[in-house]
């Protein structure tokens, strides 16, 4: 007996991966904050690692956009901000792993964008609030196709890779992987300790030094060296 529903239910949400043509069918998505320590002095709070953790907000995979869409400028906000980030997706499911097996969790990677509606942000920031309405926001999540981590190269060489973002053709992000304070293998066992990562996880691992506002009419493309790229166009 098929079940039936009161209307159509959600689609079963999905990236494009590079030289296959299965699709990636998506689980959650997790954002890293403050993960670049030139990023988290312009932020105004600086990361002592001997002294913090990663801490972590998320989004639903609903604010997932791929590369080559064009979104609206957001409701709400005068300060659009664009966030450039290595994203890593889980490919096999992961509880309590140590930095040692941590890279055997990962399908694949990919360029994505933590888009913020930074004044929003900071207002919440201000009154000691959920930072949801800056962050989860429609179309917050755009991402470039997944690149199989066969295809990547492994952490060391990953870790020399160049992140970047340019805006109408200008660079506004350039950074490498290298930066990272909690390096990838380091992001995904403190991860697992919270919760049981799971195939289809999606992790943005938090930007580079550079982020600011983006108009109506800007276009932004994006790349990580060895990756798939992104763009993206604000109606
Ligand atoms: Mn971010």
């Amino acid at each position: 007996m098929t079940t039936s529903y009161l209307w159509t239910p959600p689609p079963v949400y999905s990236l494009p991966v590079r030289g296959s043509s299965d699709r990636l069918p998506i689980q959650r998505l997790f954002f890293v904050g403050r993960n670049y320590h030139a990023h988290a002095v312009e932020m105004g709070r600086p990361v002592d690692k001997s002294v913090e953790v990663p801490f972590y907000f998320t989004k639903a995979p609903s604010t997932l956009v791929e590369s080559g869409a064009t979104v609206a400028y957001p409701p709400g906000t005068k300060d659009y901000h664009h966030e450039m980030e290595l994203v890593l997706a889980i490919g096999t499911a992961g509880f309590r792993v140590s930095e040692a097996d941590a890279p055997s969790l990962i399908y694949g990677y990919a360029c994505g964008l933590d888009m913020t509606r930074r004044d929003l942000q900071n207002d919440m920031k201000k009154q000691g609030r959920p930072w949801c309405i800056g962050k989860g926001f429609d179309d917050s999540a755009p991402i470039g196709p997944i690149t199989p981590a066969a295809q990547a190269g492994d952490m060391a060489h990953m870790a020399q890779a160049a992140i970047w973002l340019q805006v109408n053709g200008q660079d506004r992000q350039r950074s490498r992987l290298d930066q990272l304070i909690w390096s990838v293998a380091e992001t995904i066992a403190h991860l697992s300790n919270a919760w049981a990562l799971q195939p289809g996880d999606l992790i943005y691992t938090g930007t580079p030094e550079g982020v600011g506002p983006v108009l109506a009419g800007d276009v932004l493309e994006a790349g990580i060296d060895g990756l798939a790229s992104l763009r993206l166009r604000v109606a």
